[in-house]
């Protein structure tokens, strides 16, 4: 992490993020707002006991990352509003900064206890408060880029990097989570498996890159066809896996169908070429008698893909771009 981005960011975050004051007393609220819209906060939201803080926060949790919160307070001390907060699950740090007139230390310690980040003394003095809204600030942004970063992590774990679609690990991983779903709700598992035809030629025709770039475009048009919770994968080099629950035989058919015309029906433009692709593809399914074994699910997929496979090398056999469902081939 470097300190040129964390300080860019501690730029940004005041425009960026919500911050809530809870404070009762009138004026002193108002003084905390004018500081916080001065340093350049424009999402300021002001509440007046601990009650309304508490119920604020939770209605918009996934905004608020900064807490501004006063000890005394009816209703609701802050106390208990940070023993709350600090008790829920939230996806990313608040930081809570205290304000109080309480000095003894064995106090301020107690409210460190309970959660608070940082504790103010009053009477508020601006260049101070500036300084610790900065060093919260700093926090808030050292965790916005560790999340970014973890982001970026597990998606180059699970994502192909040509196809941007699950890589073989991760499909495998999606597709027993859902065979597994489907076996608990009774449901149908199907999958379907593609091959690209005669992908070599166009490798060695025009190159490994006009070849990539086919894939790529083939996985856009997968994608488009399927829906959200279908999963999808590269299986292999040219070798595509889609499973689905709850649909039967009619319906991965036409689904298979309607893959392999979107790739046969409109050629690929690839700079200025204009090839012309066609698909095979393979449909199989898993239908649920009764409990299985959890630690039997690698084997089952492990199954329904190779039936899927045999299907998919059947389609290959009798001509290419079609479907072959479990032997039985669907004319085209
Ligand atoms: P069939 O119709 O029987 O499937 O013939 P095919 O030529 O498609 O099959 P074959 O298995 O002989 O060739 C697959 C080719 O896919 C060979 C390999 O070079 C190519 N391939 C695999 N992964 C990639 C990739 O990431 N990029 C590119 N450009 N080509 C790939
Ligand atoms: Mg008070
Ligand atoms: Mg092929
Ligand atoms: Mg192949």
């Amino acid at each position: 992490m470097k300190t040129k981005d964390i300080k860019k960011l501690v730029t940004e975050l005041p425009q960026k993020i919500t911050v809530l004051v809870a404070e009762d007393s009138l004026y002193i609220r108002k003084l905390i707002v004018r500081l916080l819209k001065q340093y350049g906060f424009t999402d300021v939201v002001e509440v007046e006991n601990g009650k309304q803080a508490w119920e604020y926060f939770q209605k918009n949790k996934q905004r608020i990352c900064l807490l501004i919160l006063d000890w005394i307070m009816p209703e609701m001390d802050g106390l208990e509003v940070c023993r709350l907060i600090r008790n829920t699950n939230v996806e990313h740090y608040v930081y809570i900064i205290f304000l109080s007139v309480i000095k003894e230390k064995e106090e301020i310690a107690r409210c460190l206890e309970a959660g608070a980040d940082d504790y103010i003394l009053k009477p508020i003095h601006a260049k101070e408060f500036y300084a610790r809204i900065t060093v919260g600030l700093r926090i808030i942004a050292l965790e916005k880029m560790l999340q970014k970063t973890n982001r970026r992590l597990k998606k180059l774990a699970t994502m192909d990097k040509l196809t941007d679609l699950f890589n073989r690990r991760a499909l495998f991983r999606a597709l027993e989570k859902d065979l597994y779903r489907a076996i608990r709700e009774q449901k149908s598992f199907h999958n379907i498996m593609l091959d690209i035809d005669y992908f070599k030629k166009v490798n060695d025709t025009y190159g490994h890159q006009v070849g990539d770039a086919v894939l790529k475009e083939l996985a856009q048009r997968l994608r488009n066809i399927s829906r959200p919770y279908d999963v999808i994968g590269r299986y292999g080099g040219e070798e595509f896996l889609i499973g689905f629950i709850n649909g039967d035989d009619k319906v991965a058919v036409e689904f298979a169908e309607r893959l392999r015309e979107s790739i046969s029906q409109q050629p690929f433009i690839i700079g200025n070429l204009r090839l012309p692709i066609t698909i095979s593809l393979g449909v199989a399914s898993f239908q649920p008698a009764g409990k299985i074994n959890k630690t039997k699910i690698h084997e089952l997929l492990g199954e329904l893909i190779k039936k899927t496979d045999d299907a998919l090398y059947e389609a290959k056999r009798q001509g290419r771009n079609r479907v072959v469902v479990d032997g039985d081939t669907i004319e085209v």
